[in-house]
């Protein structure tokens, strides 16, 4: 199949053609046509299936083929629940629009504003934005949402586990009622059923693909090892293995900061990437880390959700999630657009019970490997580990809600149930 028998229109084919894709991934095939002809859309994809161009060359499409030229409106707004999602779904905007006649902005907390109005001042036809800035600039009358035509709910199931439900429903409240939605994602809990239900209308249902096959196609293994010992292989499996670009997950921010130091101290180059940094830090991190300058991006679940690093060839789970979709999410970030990737977890006893969780909810067991000299302790307990999760969840909803002051404390106990009624249904 080609882009071209989606029926999308020349300029967007030419852009598609300089990105250098020529064949449709799945879940584009099954979402450009219904998005074209108008239809609401719910789609089960996850981040490396290529779903940003799945609701982004059709929503183009339209609104180039049905030109308001006498006012520039937002016409589109696509929200995403971080910073980094937003400014790459916003530069694949800009890419497939080049040809367009066709204007676009992103906003987006942490930042100054200024900027942000002074271009939605020009006129904008599409908006990308993360929810709290939105409502923000909205509150003080510097952008209308009135005249949106088609709405792009991204990554709703984040959006929920950040807490983000509550600015969706005011979100929905200030666009006409009369609109085309799309919702993105990647799991299909009762809530976000519920959500789908109350802002689609008789929507079109895509699939990407059945939910494991990207963890197929990656290879899994498991190093068992003493969790003192784990800064030491991790170094080890980098050094020897010579990984020249290494994606690395820890539980927490706090965690993230002392294994970037001691990579550094190691003589290996490494940035720390999460919601305690500034937007400069994280931008300048992510853009060192995709030009080779740092080999290895230290991150938590939240920031590095949606994070646009082509042909990861390692993912490295410093320690495992608490909770097994993000698992998944995680190791999805190698192997994208079907190129083969290796997820390595380096596990400690108290981590064995969310192993566990893992492998049930993925369906396999994955290869457990101990490396001598670092073998884990036979006497640690295995209870498993409490801290960090919390503050973790809410690290985005922190993040985009800098400038209000209420509802974070409300968010974080929202948040907080939320985890222990994931992790009860798991045990
Ligand atoms: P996404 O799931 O939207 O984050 O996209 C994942 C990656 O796949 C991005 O690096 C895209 O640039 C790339 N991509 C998207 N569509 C295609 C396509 N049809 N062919 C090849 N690569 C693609």
């Amino acid at each position: 199949m080609s882009f071209k028998t989606l029926g999308l229109s020349e300029p967007i084919l030419r852009a598609i053609s300089k990105k250098g894709y020529d064949t449709p991934s799945p879940i584009q095939a099954k979402a450009i046509p219904p998005v074209i002809e108008g239809k609401d859309v719910l789609a089960s994809a996850q981040t490396g299936t290529g779903k940003t161009a799945g609701f982004t060359l059709p929503l183009l499409h339209f609104l180039s083929e049905n030109p308001k030229p006498k006012y520039r409106d937002i016409r589109a707004l696509i929200l995403t629940p971080t910073r980094e999602l937003a400014a790459q779904v916003h530069n694949n905007v800009k890419e497939y629009s080049e040809f367009l006649n066709i204007r676009s902005t992103v906003i987006f907390g942490g930042v100054n504003q200024k900027p942000q109005v002074a271009r939605i001042k020009q006129g904008v036809d599409v908006l990308v934005a993360t929810p709290g800035r939105l409502i923000d600039l909205e509150n003080q009358r510097l952008l209308s949402l009135k005249h949106v035509e088609v709405f792009v709910l991204d990554e709703a199931d984040r959006m929920l586990d950040m807490g983000f439900l509550r600015d969706i429903e005011r979100v929905m409240k200030l666009m006409p009622d009369k609109r085309q939605n799309l919702m993105f994602s990647a799991t299909f809990s009762k809530d976000i059923k519920k959500l789908a239900y109350s802002i689609l209308n008789n929507p079109v249902q895509v699939e990407a693909t059945p939910e494991n096959t990207a963890v197929e196609v990656i290879q899994q293994k498991v190093h068992r090892v003493a969790k003192a010992k784990k800064t030491g292989l991790i170094i080890k499996l980098i050094s020897e293995g010579n990984w020249q670009q290494v994606l690395v997950f820890t539980r927490t921010k706090h965690g993230a900061n002392r294994l970037t130091k001691k990579m550094i101290s190691a003589g290996i180059t490494a940035a720390a990437i999460h919601g305690n940094k500034s937007q400069g830090a994280r931008t300048k991190a992510l853009a060192g880390f995709k030009n080779g300058s740092i080999r290895v991006l230290v991150a938590t679940d939240i920031a590095a959700r949606g994070l646009d690093i082509p042909l990861l060839p390692h993912v490295v789970n410093f320690e495992l999630p608490n909770i097994a979709e993000d698992y998944v999410h995680r190791i999805g970030r190698t192997g994208r657009a079907g190129a083969s990737g290796e997820a390595i977890s380096l596990v400690s006893a108290d981590e064995i019970s969310y192993l566990r969780g893992i492998e049930k909810l993925i369906n396999m067991k994955v290869d457990v490997e101990i490396i001598e000299g670092f073998e884990p302790d036979p006497n640690a307990s295995t209870e498993p580990i409490k801290q960090g999760q919390n503050r973790n969840r809410n690290q985005g909803r922190n993040r985009n809600s800098n400038s209000r002051s209420s509802g974070g404390n409300k968010n974080a106990s929202r948040n907080k149930n939320r985890n222990r009624r994931r992790n009860n249904n798991r045990s």
